[in-house]
């Protein structure tokens, strides 16, 4: 069972609960001031880096205006989001827009407020940044290994080939571009360090064609994000991935980095939210089952999606595992509250809750500020989006 201590202080802990007391649930709980010091840690980490935070995590407002006077830029996905950006006083200077993926009045509009700097990953693509966002800098994304380490891969939806990721950069001169730099993404809670080098190993083999055979000096590396939150399984320290990640960066390029741009979502914001739920029904299958089942107030249709496949595995606590003085715990299926059978957040992976679990009881998903009320339905079965309270 979890030990709150693993995740987070006392003075963090009475901060969200004595926020939570009497709160109808469900709902999400996100701490700025947790935000602020992961931001930190990332900047000590990886001080010459620029930090392009991808809203999607948490595109709350208080959660931009946060990192806006942290000094972040911002890596948007549509232009529903750069509005929200652009909406909270950020200049335009400070956004990429990293979707490979835009309609031609997307590219125009980001344009016209300002973007002037944009992923890519094909040809049809890259002729429509030429067309609507003339003179602007361009990244092309390349594929890359890890899909098999992270707890939630990246397919291979996006990137190309490094072969034609040289073409498009090529490309990008001859249509009015810049070509800048090279991005790529190793898959989200990436648990193995060893796949940036690889990815850095790719990188390093374009900037040389790129100067030696195209008289191209490509300026920038994008490294996305992919660093991790603290959920149940074990993962390095965020300053153990910067010393790896950093050591093959001058391996490869000296004390002369190109610029470094990364993309953090999850390990920014993650471990600033707190889930507050509440148990609806406990029953069992039949009368000897040894597996309750625990339906709470929320599910994968509230924000716990990463729980597909059961991929993400949020630490999960509730007052009585303190107070059980050596009452045991039995083995538990989650389930969410919907009609759809889809709505179960755990089955295979055991988690053990206290016996004397009772309907009404809270259950608190810990490390779920990334990815939960971003990704909440507006109202499948009746059920409205994830309510989210932001704490200075
Ligand atoms: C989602 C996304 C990120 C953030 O990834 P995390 O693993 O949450 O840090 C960064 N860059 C791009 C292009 C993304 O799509």
């Amino acid at each position: 069972m979890t030990r709150l201590s693993d995740y987070c202080t006392e003075s963090e802990w009475a901060k969200i609960k004595n926020f939570s007391e009497g709160k109808e649930t469900p709902f999400l709980v996100v701490d700025l001031d947790i935000i602020k010091q992961k931001y930190d840690e990332l900047m000590n980490c990886f001080p010459m880096a620029k930090i392009h935070y991808a809203l999607k995590a948490n595109p709350g407002a208080p959660v931009i205006e946060t990192l806006r006077d942290m000094g972040s830029n911002f890596d948007i996905a549509s232009i529903f989001e750069l509005n929200k950006v652009l909406d909270s006083g950020v200049s335009p200077d400070r956004i990429s827009y990293g979707n490979t993926i835009k309609k031609a009045a997307h590219v125009r509009y980001a344009y016209e407020r300002g973007v002037r700097l944009f992923a890519t990953d094909s040809k049809a693509d890259l002729q429509n940044i030429g067309e609507n966002a003339p003179g602007s800098k361009i990244f092309v994304r390349i594929l890359v290994e890890g899909g098999e380490t992270a707890e939630w891969p990246l397919s291979r939806k996006f990137g190309c080939h490094p072969d034609m990721a040289i073409d498009l950069l090529v490309q990008a001169k001859g249509l009015g571009l810049v070509p800048y730099g090279i991005s790529f993404h190793v898959g989200s809670q990436q648990r193995d360090i060893a796949v940036w080098d690889a990815a850095l190993s790719k990188v390093k083999y374009m900037f040389d064609w790129m100067r030696y055979e195209e008289n191209v000096e490509l300026k920038m590396i994008n490294m996305g994000g992919g660093f991790p939150a603290n959920y149940i399984s074990e993962v390095n320290p965020i300053n153990v991935y910067a010393e790896e990640i950093l050591r093959y960066l001058h391996d490869d390029y000296g004390d002369e980095l190109p610029e470094i741009i990364l993309e953090p979502g999850r390990s920014l914001v993650g471990e600033s939210g707190v889930l507050v739920s509440e148990v609806v029904l406990i029953s069992r299958k039949s009368r000897t089952d040894l597996k309750r089942w625990v339906y709470v107030d929320v599910g994968l249709f509230q924000g716990l999606i990463e729980t597909l496949g059961e991929s993400i595995k949020y630490p999960l606590y509730c007052e009585k595992m303190d107070q059980q003085g050596g009452e045991k715990a039995g083995s538990v299926v989650l389930a969410g509250p919907t009609c759809d059978s889809t709505d179960i957040m755990y089955e295979q992976v055991s988690y053990a809750l206290p016996h004397n679990l009772a309907v009404g009881d809270r259950i608190y998903w810990l490390t779920t500020g990334a990815y939960t009320n971003s990704y909440s339905s507006v109202e499948f079965n009746g059920f409205p989006p994830l309510k989210t309270y932001f704490l200075p």
